[in-house]
């Protein structure tokens, strides 16, 4: 069994090299290292002419002879020459690790084939560290793409270069009797149409031909994903058979009322999907859990009000929670509101509710006279308790937990349905992998009639020509965020620059109120200033990524971002969502040094190319990986996806769910035997190392 095999007992391994391939890249036994594929593929039919290069090239094939060697220079700069030639010309090699072995390991006067990066030194083209092969080995080649393979700096000081790593694999391949066995059914072999695993992993690291090449890499994506898959649906597949659903099969007066006399808008298409997803979803006897997606201003909070009504007409109880306390309180206000007239009871419930107001709003609850509570954490705490809670709305989801979201349930003998809603759009590959215990919905579209925010990229240099601009809204009576990088526990700095920002605006519009809010302030504190902002007393407020979520003053029309390149992409629009919700022209202005790097770059004119929240987050996925987008880390899932992308194999990804879904509908806990396969293979990536299929 290839797991079986300690990767220190293929020749040429040992204890040292062994440890170091545990340690840098959990490589323990064979099938370890027949699963760390290649990470690109380098064509090495051509080989060129010591002529025919230049400093510029990208990596390259030579043929020829090492003439001699020579030692020189001291300490950090000791290091071994050789001159490298063919009937062309002559190179230099450079080895700075290894001098005493190199000399043994590439005899003079012999024909290598050298394959590394050509660079120029002192005016001279040179190679450092080439890997070099006897030229039969290299003709064992079949075609000319060859596999590259990461390594780290530990790895190399103990000569386990990509050259190494692919002898290692092909001495496995050599070593091994038979045929690597399935790890899939033929069912989905056959519906997915994948090639065999062994030849698959084969090709992925010795292609034979760039079609099989795409079938392997094919086959693994899809392999990956599906078990990922498979994981997540078998988890929630569980869950639905434990936890049955409320039902909401009556639409009644309070919908039907509200949606005639108190709408004020019509709703958008978006918004009328949506809501009928869920109505399908609160029907099925299944307890709903769905994230509800929608980048900012697209109107989530009506789509949970009007769901909320649902739950009203079929005589439950909803409760909306937000992050904080100005964000339930803006709910509250709203959504009184938009009730007006109606006869619904809503009350508001916050860390900062009155005991004595407690003791009327608690009873009242739990009576079930209280139809619709809105409130912070204090919701979930011990001594809240509903009459008949059918429908929780969980606003800006990435604060809440999977654990809280599960304290929920436990205050019913059914549990309440589920809707989180977000305001970072979350790319739909990734969501599905994140929650795919959760259902997801997403508003698209934003209401008609809103002014596209002007996004505009400027160096802080020129931040003069700047205040005029602002100057100019503030006196058309509009208000201004000017926000300054995150205060963190550690970083002093960052607040010395946000109070100095402080100080400086105070002296720029000395006509005008100032507010400051940094993360770093007591709540009361805090709120008291975001306070002054909301009312209008202040026209300007200065402050930390805090104002990121849900704040909502539709007066402000300029955010300004001061050294813009700290901030990630999603932050960016995120903080930019904070504009732009009046019928104003609004402004965000991103400030940065001159000298940026080109990731950078490609962030800022993203920002003033695209308002669009979900081009935005795939952007950033890819610029970021899946495992910096916000939220992940919270999440618990690790990502170590070995070969499949989050951001390029959303269709694979999508396959591999539905043959997952029709797999566990036909066949719930795996018990057939077509699918002991898949059972044992779930089992042994849930105990392996790959934490990754640990999720919930
Ligand atoms: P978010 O999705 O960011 O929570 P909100 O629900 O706060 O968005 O809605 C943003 C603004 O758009 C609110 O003022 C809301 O009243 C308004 N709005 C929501 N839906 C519509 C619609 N269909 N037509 C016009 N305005 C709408
Ligand atoms: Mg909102």
């Amino acid at each position: 069994m290839l797991e079986a095999q300690n990767i220190m007992y293929l020749p040429g391994v040992g204890p040292k090299k062994a440890d170091v391939l545990g340690k840098e890249i959990q490589v323990f036994s064979w099938e370890d290292m027949l699963y760390y594929f290649p990470y690109k593929y380098i064509d090495r039919s051509k080989i060129f002419k010591i002529r025919e290069i230049d400093g510029n090239m990208p990596y390259i094939q030579l043929k020829g002879k090492i003439r001699k060697y020579e030692t020189i220079g001291e300490g950090r700069a000791r290091r071994i020459t050789g001159q490298f030639y063919d009937e062309t010309g002559s190179i230099e090699l450079v080895w700075f690790k290894g001098l005493k072995s190199i000399p043994n390991m590439y005899k003079i006067g012999e024909e290598y084939v050298l394959f590394g990066k050509p660079a120029v030194f002192g005016g001279k083209i040179n190679v450092a560290h080439p890997e070099l092969e006897k030229e039969s080995s290299v003709l064992t080649q079949q075609i000319g793409m060859q596999g590259q393979y990461s390594t780290t700096e530990k790895m190399r000081d103990v000569f386990l270069n990509s050259l190494a790593l692919r002898k290692l694999v092909a001495l496995i391949f050599k070593n091994y009797q038979g045929t690597i066995p399935e790890t899939l059914n033929a069912t989905i072999i056959s519906k997915a149409k994948l090639i065999d695993l062994d030849t698959a992993l084969r090709n992925i690291h010795f292609p034979q031909t760039p079609a099989l090449l795409r079938d392997a890499e094919y086959r693994l994506k899809f392999e990956e994903l599906f078990y990922v898959q498979l994981n997540i649906l078998r988890v929630t597949k569980y869950r639905e058979q434990r936890l049955g659903g409320l039902i909401f099969n009556q639409i009644g007066e309070y919908f039907n009322n509200f949606y005639k006399q108190n709408l004020p808008f019509e709703l958008t298409n978006a918004q009328k999907r949506v809501i009928k997803e869920i109505r399908q979803d609160v029907c099925t006897g299944r307890q709903m859990n769905r994230l509800l997606q929608g980048d900012v201003g697209s109107g989530k909070t009506l789509v949970a009000l009007m769901c909320m009504l649902m739950a009203l007409d079929n005589g439950y109880q909803a409760a909306l929670m937000a992050p904080t306390e100005i964000l339930a309180t803006q709910h509250f206000e709203t959504i009184k509101e938009l009730l007006f007239g109606l006869d619904i009871d809503v009350r508001l419930l916050t860390g900062s509710t009155k005991k004595k107001d407690r003791n009327v709003l608690l009873p009242d609850v739990q009576s079930g006279k209280v139809q619709i509570l809105i409130g912070t954490h204090a919701l979930i705490e011990d001594n809240v308790s509903f009459a008949n809670l059918g429908l929780v709305v969980i606003d800006e989801q990435h604060r809440f937990g999977v654990a809280q979201r599960a304290r929920l349930w436990k205050k019913n003998a059914i549990p309440p349905h589920v809707l989180v809603m977000t305001a970072t759009p979350i790319p739909r590959t990734l969501a599905m992998t994140l929650y795919g215990d959760l259902d997801v919905s997403v508003i698209d579209e934003l209401p008609p009639g809103r002014k596209p925010i002007k996004t505009i990229h400027m160096y802080s240099g020129k931040r003069f020509n700047l205040y005029e601009s602002v100057r100019k809204q503030l006196k058309e009576g509009r208000q201004v965020y000017i926000v300054y990088p995150l205060i963190e526990e550690s970083e002093k700095s960052d607040l010395k620059n946000l109070t100095e920002g402080f100080e400086h605006t105070k002296e720029i519009f000395p006509e005008y109120e100032v507010c400051m809010v940094h993360g770093k302030m007591k709540p009361a504190e805090k709120d008291a200033e975001m306070q002054k902002f909301i009312s209008g007393d202040a026209q300007i407020m200065v402050a930390t990524t805090v104002i990121e979520v849900g704040v909502n003053v539709p007066n402000a029309s300029v955010m300004v971002v001061e050294s813009a390149e700290r901030f990630g992409l999603s932050q960016l629009h995120q903080l930019r969502g904070r504009v732009g919700r009046g019928a104003d022209q609004s402004f965000c202005i991103l400030l940065t040094h001159y000298e940026l790097s080109e990731v950078t770059r490609k962030r800022l004119s993203i920002m003033t190319e695209t308002n669009d929240g979900f081009i935005i987050a795939e952007e950033d996925l890819k610029l970021r990986g899946p495992g910096d987008i916000d939220g992940t880390q919270q999440s618990g899932v690790a990502f170590d996806l070995k070969i499949a992308n989050l951001a390029k194999d959303g269709q694979i990804l999508s396959l591999a769910r539905d043959l997952a879904k029709e797999v566990l509908e036909d066949d719930p806990a795996l018990q057939k035997s077509e699918n002991t396969i898949l059972e044992q293979q779930l089992k042994k990536l849930n105990q392996g190392k790959s934490g990754w299929f640990m999720i919930s």
